[in-house]
């Protein structure tokens, strides 16, 4: 063995992931996983990798941004990813597994690498010396939170998400809303929608009578009032959102000189201003009906959602402050941290985050500067994003070209074709990490396929540049 190792904490779909980037470049790896002995509120069973709701991993439709971070994934050898693939089961135009066989197979291919050491125990603290990629996931353990909390601070670690819809700019009339911020203050950076009274009614009509997705047992009733879901606030009364988050005051409307009924305000989610979150707008509504309910607002008739609301328990750390795009905590670079707990989410996402976390784990040990990926690309976009320094009220993000930075001069007719508009974007990220490859990691792949002789056949399998 050339180094003392790496520590990962959580075999879920990131730590899985980190472990067995790390183990194929001949690095020893001790990984602790709590369960069986002690299992969170969703997993089940002991293998590694459980996919604890749906079997999904997203869109395999051409140009979605879940199928770029696919494409993305396979140049760089994801190793979830491909026995995603080896185990898919029929399902449209998604990515569905067998979940069973999926986890089988990650828990047998890690346990029965020579370099990889199974611990299955609980981590209480965080490890306090040594190279360590946190990856414990939506449902960290309490004590191992506590312990975090103390490295990273008391306000930096979050126990529920609370995520408003995002909406492509572009894809919105603005003409029926207005930029300004309320009394005039600061930066007129808040994009408004005047709602008369009539529409203020049909939108809490349609919130209070919409479907809502049900609370898993372990949720219930643990809403903080500042993240209260929308549909809850307007059921308590009438007027609750018009003097709450939709009030109208210190909003004149430009349009009329007037003052409207209720004003939805919606804040810029990135930088490039290329997408907005509908402020306050939390729920538990289905998807299906937010579409339903949202495309209602004025000038929302062609409004492409980038994501849609929602409310869990999660665990999730302020990376906007705490993390670098390397993974690394920013005032303890030894300490990485992927999967949920880097305010990422879903399962595809999870594992991209474990692989880059697991590439960087190595170079550290190495003395080499860890990797950053390019910010076009989904994966570069998406760390960009979450490690953004400037971003405010940070909830959890998933793939979405929202992350991207905006193509400049793609001419209107592309810009409002969305196929033909996420094409380019998919082109340009697939060709900017083909050149990053080229620069960065191809070559040491190769060292690693020479001189880890032991690591034969399936472990060097994807190292192996094409
Ligand atoms: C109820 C629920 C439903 C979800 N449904 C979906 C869905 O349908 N689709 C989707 O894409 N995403 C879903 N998610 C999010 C999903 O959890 C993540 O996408 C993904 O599993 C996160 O990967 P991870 O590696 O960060 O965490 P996990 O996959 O949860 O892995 C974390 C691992 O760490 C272990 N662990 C925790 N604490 C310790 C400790 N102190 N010591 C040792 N081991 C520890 C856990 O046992 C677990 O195995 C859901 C989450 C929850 C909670």
């Amino acid at each position: 063995m050339r180094h003392s190792g790496v520590t990962v904490v959580g075999a879920g779909l990131a730590g899985a992931e980190a472990a067995w980037q790390i183990a194929s470049r001949g690095v020893r790896v001790d990984l602790y996983e709590m369960r069986p002995s002690r299992m969170t509120e969703a997993h089940v069973t002991p293998g590694f990798a459980e996919l604890v709701c749906s079997n999904s991993f997203g869109s395999l439709s051409a140009y979605s941004a879940s199928n770029l971070l696919k494409e993305e994934l396979d140049k760089l050898g994801g190793f979830v990813l491909s026995v995603a693939r080896e185990f898919e089961v029929p399902a449209g135009a998604s990515l569905a597994v067998d979940r069973v066989k999926f986890s089988e197979k990650i828990t047998n291919s890690l346990q029965s690498l020579p370099n990889v050491y199974v611990h299955r125990e609980e981590i209480r603290e965080v490890p306090a010396s040594g190279v360590v990629v946190l990856a414990t996931g939506p449902l960290t353990s309490s004590d191992l939170a506590a312990s975090f909390c103390s490295l990273v601070g008391q306000d930096s670690l979050y126990f529920y998400d609370a995520i408003s819809p995002i909406v492509l700019f572009d894809s919105l009339d603005t003409s029926q809303m207005f930029f300004g911020s309320r009394y005039g203050k600061g930066n007129p950076d808040f994009l408004n929608v005047p709602l008369s009274k009539e529409q203020y009614e049909e939108l809490i009509y349609d919130l209070t009578h919409g479907e809502v997705v049900g609370a898993h047992p372990f949720e219930k009733e643990k809403y903080f009032e500042s993240c209260m879901p929308i549909e809850v606030l307007a059921s308590r009364g009438p007027k609750t959102l018009a003097f709450g988050p939709l009030k109208p005051v210190g909003l004149e409307v430009p349009q009329t000189g007037k003052r409207a009924y209720a004003v939805v305000q919606l804040r810029k989610e990135n930088k490039f201003g290329t997408a907005y979150n509908l402020v306050g707008f939390q729920t538990k509504l289905k998807y299906g009906e937010q579409l339903r309910v949202f495309r209602k607002l004025p000038g929302f008739a062609e409004a492409e959602f980038l994501r849609l609301g929602s409310l869990h328990r999660n665990t999730f750390i302020d990376s906007p402050r705490l993390l670098a795009p390397t993974l690394q905590l920013r005032k303890e670079p030894r300490v990485f941290v992927a999967g949920q707990l880097t305010g990422t989410e879903g399962y595809l996402e999870s594992s991209a985050t474990g692989l880059l976390a697991g590439l960087n784990c190595v170079r550290l040990l190495e003395g080499q500067v860890p990797l950053r990926l390019p910010v076009d690309t989904m994966l570069g976009g998406l760390l960009g994003s979450i490690t953004d320094r400037e971003k405010k009220n940070f909830q959890p993000m998933n793939s979405n070209i929202g992350v991207l930075p905006p193509l400049e001069n793609l001419p209107k007719t592309v810009k409002r074709d969305k196929q033909a508009r996420n094409a380019a974007y998919t082109q340009r990220a697939l060709d900017s990490l083909e050149g990053w490859l080229n620069e960065n990691v191809r070559f040491q792949f190769r060292d690693y396929v020479q001189n880890e002789d032991r690591l034969k056949g399936d472990c060097t399998r994807q190292l192996r540049p094409e």
